[in-house]
Parts: structure tokens; sequence; C-alpha cells
């Protein structure tokens, strides 16, 4: 079975070029120009993605992927013609998994699509994938880790925040987002004590492996991890 992608937008010249470029890589589109035809269609169909134009005619694209997040985790790329609305999109009250702001080049989007469904349609063989290539290796049970095989010696808060990244590579947190679900009391903490944290947990994995830095910085955006370390 053909992974069944829907594109909301109504920018048809886009569509286009969308559809083209999926269906060429071997993948089924749906296609609807407005917001309101896409929660009935998600109860009747098996949708594997969604890219959701942000801009549409009825509805602000990020109010449906609220909407959407109530009851499905249907992965989702923004399209946004604006750059200021990347904070918001990354910003986790939204829920979406990536985002290409207008214009971009379909076969990006496309690489993109294919990137997210590798995590999501195959869960377990990526993992087992991604386990066995990450030098990366956590101990949940004894709160460890291990990189390229050495133990490191983290804080509790350090811990947290690479093992948020290791579940994830190349997902973008935020500070806010790594506030809201790794301190006790966030609103107690500053922005800058993420960065601090940040700095520390890179001197340490540079103590073991001084030629790499995993951890990426994406201006004004946050932080992620390398997804091919
Ligand atoms: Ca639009």
């Amino acid at each position: 079975m053909k992974p069944k992608i829907l594109i909301v937008e109504d920018e048809t010249a886009i569509v286009d070029n969308i559809q083209f470029a999926l269906e060429t890589e071997g993948f089924q589109t749906i296609w609807h120009s407005e917001g309101k035809e896409v929660l009935p269609l998600l109860i009747q169909d098996k949708i594997d993605l969604i890219v959701l134009d942000i801009g549409l005619p009825d509805i602000n694209g990020m109010e449906l992927c609220k909407e959407i997040r109530k009851t499905k985790t249907t992965p989702i790329i923004f399209l946004t013609a604006r750059s200021d609305e990347i904070d918001r999109i990354v910003g986790l009250e939204i829920g979406a998994d990536d985002y290409m702001v207008k214009p971009f080049s379909p076969r990006e989007l496309s690489a993109r699509v294919k990137a997210i469904l590798r995590r999501t349609m195959n869960n377990l063989d990526v993992k087992t994938e991604v386990l066995e290539s990450s030098p990366f290796k956590v101990d949940e049970d004894r709160n460890r880790m291990t990189y390229f095989k050495q133990k490191l010696d983290l804080s509790r808060y350090e811990f947290k925040i690479l093992q948020m990244f290791i579940n994830r590579p190349g997902r973008i947190y935020s500070r806010e987002q790594l506030m809201e679900n790794i301190w006790d009391e966030p609103e107690m903490s500053m922005d800058r004590t993420v960065d601090t944290h940040i700095k520390n947990i890179r001197n340490k994995l540079k103590v073991v492996a001084p030629e790499i830095d995993p951890i990426l910085t994406h201006r004004s955006l946050g932080y992620s991890l390398k997804e091919d370390i």
C-alpha cells in the first residue's frame, strides 16, 4: 500500500507541484483546498501524513492542527508564507512535525515527508536502526547514558535534555519546550538556563569526542540533535 498524503492548500499552482513531486516518489495524494473537509476525512480514511497550509480560506491551519491533535497523531508538515509564524509552529502547543516556508522546493518537501514517514510508519524498525547506529546508549532505569561507549556524568536536567534529543533526532526543540518538559518549575527559570545546560552538555560530549558537536543550534528557534552523527 502506497502511503497516503493529504494536501490541504488553496493555491493550485503549489498543489500541482507538490502532487507531482510526491507522486513521483510513489506516494498517493489527496487534495483539499479548505480546512473544513479535513476532520471528517481523517475519521473515514487512513491518512499517513498531512501537508497543511496555514493560510487557508476558511480556517487558520494552526487552529486546524490543534483540532486534529485532539484525536489524531497523524504527522503534519506546515506550509507557511510568513517566517514570523515559524516560532509558533515550532512551539509545543501546535504539535507540528515539520514546516516549509514558501517558496520551497517540492523535492525538499518530498524528502521531509519521507524522513517523517520513515520514523512514524515503521516505528519499530527505525528504532532499532537508530539505537544501533547512534553513539548514544540510554539506560533509562538507571538514569545512565553512554556516548561512544563512555559513561557520561550528567546532571538531572542535562540527562533529560539529551534524552529528549536522542528520542527524536532532527527535531528542533525550542527553549520554551525544553523548559516546559524538563524543568520542575519552568516559570522560575530563564531561557538562558537552557543555554547554560546545553553548553555544559556540549562540553561533556566534547571530552569524549572532541571533533564532533552533535547538537545543532537553530538561530532563534532552539536546538536539535544531528540525525547522522
Ligand atoms: Ca494559502
